[in-house]
């Protein structure tokens, strides 16, 4: 047939994971956890799975896990969602991010989104008819340049996507960035989508900045959350949305024919997880620092230059001090022949990157991160 997205492969996360799998390589490219999420939470899922949670949940998200991210949101962020109206329960955050763009964003619509940008942004806005407008960020903070975007605002500017904590850069947004996205878009009916699944993976002294903690915005605003990062389960894939009523309504319309609902028991267990152990996600940013900053300090001795990291499991390296190489086929160079497998940044960029920047996953064992430092610190 003739293809709905012409010029697009599999995901850069596919080809790395089966390259490093191919090649034997530790696999710091696709970014998921070497080690197993709480024993607690595996326990709820058998318990649920043997208590006859086995048929289909409510399409909106089982009851008790709306109410615990209810309290959740309410607890992390002082605003309390609607659990019946305001919150979407989604097949991973991939399957909010889809429903929630399918719903909003109409054939010639425009939506700024901000480069490096996540892969399934761009294809869901082009399947909608919509028109993707770039502004690029520049390491090494990666900020918006307001008058950038404002240059880009017109009267087809529909929806603004970001991501905090960011992947792939591991740079966090603060309040006065949503400040001045508010500024910008205050007069116009522009809707904003909140990629947020790294909630609580951010090392910032002022901690996570989410849409949801701004009055104004988040009238207008879909917060997506993932609990694949939050528990280290991404095969899990259950997410959710957080959205005022009349948006969710709409985004639900999608979801209800995308998924129909969402894996029950897992759902089931989360809720027992966000209830009785509230401390695995609050201590979820010490959990990470420190394998940040034993991985770090197990690179010093590398000429691979490490960018700042406030947020995420993912680090950048500049690698201009080892190869001329662009960083795709430095990668793959990495891969085959030093046994290290890691994401190259150009691929989140529809122009021109012209920075010699791998992102390295960190979600590791101790001795998966230190043989792979081992690895780069021979280069
Ligand atoms: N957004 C971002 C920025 C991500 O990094 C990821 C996954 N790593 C997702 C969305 C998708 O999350 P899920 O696996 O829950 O679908
Ligand atoms: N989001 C994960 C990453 O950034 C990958 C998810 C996927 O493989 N689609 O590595």
């Amino acid at each position: 047939p003739e293809s709905k997205l012409p010029g697009l492969g599999t995901t850069i996360f596919t080809q790395m994971s089966a390259l490093a799998q191919q090649h034997k390589a530790i696999n710091l490219s696709q970014g998921f956890p070497d080690f197993d999420g709480p024993d607690y939470l595996q326990q709820r899922l058998a318990y649920h799975v043997a208590n006859g949670a086995n048929q289909y949940a409510p399409m909106t998200g089982a009851q008790p896990l709306r109410e615990a991210i209810a309290d959740k949101t309410t607890e992390l962020y002082g605003y309390q969602p609607d659990a019946n109206t305001e919150i979407t329960v989604t097949a991973g955050a991939t399957e909010a991010l889809y429903a929630a763009i399918t719903a909003l964003v109409r054939t010639g619509d425009e939506v700024i989104c901000f480069d490096p940008s996540y892969d399934s942004y761009a294809p869901a806005i082009e399947l909608s008819g919509g028109v993707v407008k770039r502004v690029a960020l520049q390491p090494p903070h990666f900020r918006p340049d307001w008058q950038a975007f404002a240059a880009l605002l017109s009267d087809k500017t529909r929806l603004v996507i970001l991501n905090t904590p960011h992947n792939p850069s591991a740079t966090v947004w603060q309040q006065a960035d949503f400040a001045a996205l508010w500024q910008a878009i205050a007069e116009r009916e522009i809707y904003v989508l909140s990629d947020e699944v790294y909630e609580h993976i951010c090392f910032a002294d002022a901690g996570h900045a989410s849409v949801l903690a701004h009055p104004q915005l988040r009238e207008r605003a879909i917060a997506v959350s993932s609990f694949g990062k939050t528990f280290h389960m991404t095969g899990w894939k259950v997410g959710y949305c957080v959205a005022p009523a009349a948006i969710s309504a709409e985004l639900r319309k999608v979801h209800q024919f995308l998924t129909f609902a969402v894996n029950t028991p897992a759902q089931l267990a989360i809720a027992d997880m966000l209830r009785n152990q509230p401390e695995h996600y609050r201590e979820l940013p010490d959990f990470y620092r420190a394998r940040r900053d034993m991985f770090i300090n197990a690179l010093s001795a590398s000429r691979l230059e490490i960018l700042p990291c406030e947020g995420t499991y993912f680090l950048l390296a500049d690698y201009s001090a080892i190869s001329d190489l662009d960083d795709v086929s430095f990668c793959q160079w990495l891969t085959k022949e030093v046994g290290v497998a890691a994401i190259p940044l150009s691929v989140f960029c529809a122009d021109p990157f012209p920075h010699r920047l791998i992102r390295l996953c960190f979600a590791k064992q101790e001795a998966t991160l230190l043989a792979a430092a081992e690895r780069l610190n021979s280069l």
